[in-house]
């Protein structure tokens, strides 16, 4: 297969462990006999210093000409003076929203290797976890109607959602919870909201068409209990907006990794921007020092989720579990007795294991 990529490295450790990730790509291609045509863009900090705006046209354009979009991380202490809509970040908001980026997939996976760095006790995560949060990403209260009054006593923002907005997400829930072990939760608050009892009759109209998936309904509040209280009990996790952007910060700590978590987010179609949840960390960029897992497995994502490549997914994930095992940790995930290595030698360990496995 020949596959189209936009490839965006950014600011800060972007360069570092994307450039890892293509390594790794570029293994997959060798032991599948894949091809890709990768163009390179700039986003964030370097555009502003090198074009003036943190999203460039041209950026965008390459983008959507592509079939999937690579991100490093953007952002930066040099940029940090600017305002508004000139700072790096702006361009992480107008990349997903001029793409139609509106369904975030975010796995909290807790590799047994690093169960270690997880903060909850060890009877409650036994045996691992891997939960998957599906959050609504153009819609709701970030983007409805909002105002503060010109005498600046009060403010307001609305949870606005239509009925097709939450129909497209929750098909892809459901579709991703079928692929897995056929089990959602959709996360609301229909006790106190109008815009959550539409979100909640939308999603039990959708559940007819999958009568496979076991679907259960849960309070937001409850929800960020139980995430602590029993994690395991959740495969995919539906919910809005607000609500996807607190939970799956949640769960992700849960992990205690940061530098190990990918996410993706799609279009209506197969397209994708695929990116770590981390930032683009300047205090240890550029000096090999970055964990270069979360863009590595963000790939995996891609290969799964744009191109249905699962054997391609499985290779990296499983690659990086290899190298895990071995005792290879990059210094963000270092515990006693395991060995410490930089950004490059982690992707090339991931990529060596990857040709390994070639039969
Ligand atoms: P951060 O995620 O960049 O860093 C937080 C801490 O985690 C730092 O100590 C950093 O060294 C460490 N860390 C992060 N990723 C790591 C990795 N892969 N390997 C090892 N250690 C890692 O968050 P921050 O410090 O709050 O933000 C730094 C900059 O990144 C800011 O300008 C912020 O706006 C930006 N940011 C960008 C994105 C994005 O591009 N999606 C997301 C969050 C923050």
């Amino acid at each position: 297969m020949r596959m189209k990529i936009a490839v965006i490295p950014g600011d800060g450790i972007g360069g570092d462990i994307v450039a890892e990730a293509l390594r790794v790509m570029g293994a997959v291609g060798e032991k599948f006999g894949h091809k890709f045509d990768f163009s390179f863009y700039l986003m964030g900090g370097q555009a502003i210093d090198t074009m003036g705006t943190p999203l460039p046209e041209s950026t965008l354009l390459g983008c959507l000409d592509a079939e999937a979009v690579l991100l490093g991380a953007v952002g930066g202490a040099k940029w940090d003076h600017l305002k508004g809509d000139q700072r790096p970040e702006k361009g992480l908001l107008g990349i997903r929203s001029g793409l139609n980026l509106f369904c975030n997939l975010r796995p909290a996976i807790l590799y047994a290797q690093l169960s270690g760095a997880c903060p909850l006790k060890e009877e409650i995560i036994e045996g691992g976890l891997d939960v998957m949060v599906v959050r609504e990403l153009t819609g709701g209260i970030y983007f409805g109607p909002k105002a503060i009054s010109e005498d600046g006593e009060s403010a307001y923002d609305t949870m606005l959602y239509s009925r097709s907005e939450v129909e497209r997400i929750a098909i892809k829930a459901f579709e991703l919870a079928m692929k897995r072990s056929k089990k959602l939760t959709s996360v609301d608050k229909a006790n106190v909201l109008e815009s959550s009892r539409l979100w909640r009759s939308v999603v039990n109209e959708v559940a007819k068409r999958y009568r496979e998936v076991k679907l259960n309904h849960m309070y937001v509040d409850n929800a960020a209990m139980q995430l602590v209280r029993n994690p395991k009990q959740f495969d995919v996790i539906v919910t809005s907006n607000m609500f996807g952007d607190i939970l799956s910060d949640e769960a992700s700590m849960i992990t205690g990794s940061i530098g190990m978590l990918p996410s993706a987010s799609l279009r209506e179609d197969n397209f994708g921007l695929y990116e770590p949840i981390h930032g683009s960390a300047p205090d240890i960029a550029g000096l090999d020092r970055a964990n270069p897992l979360a863009t590595i497995l963000s790939v995996a994502m891609m290969f799964r989720h744009t191109f249905n490549l699962e054997e391609e997914a499985l290779a990296v994930e499983g690659a990086v579990e290899e190298v895990l095992s071995a005792g290879w940790r990059t210094e963000d995930i270092m515990s006693e007795g395991m060995r410490l290595i930089g950004t490059k030698e982690m992707g090339t360990l991931v990529a060596q294991a990857i040709a390994g496995n070639k039969e």
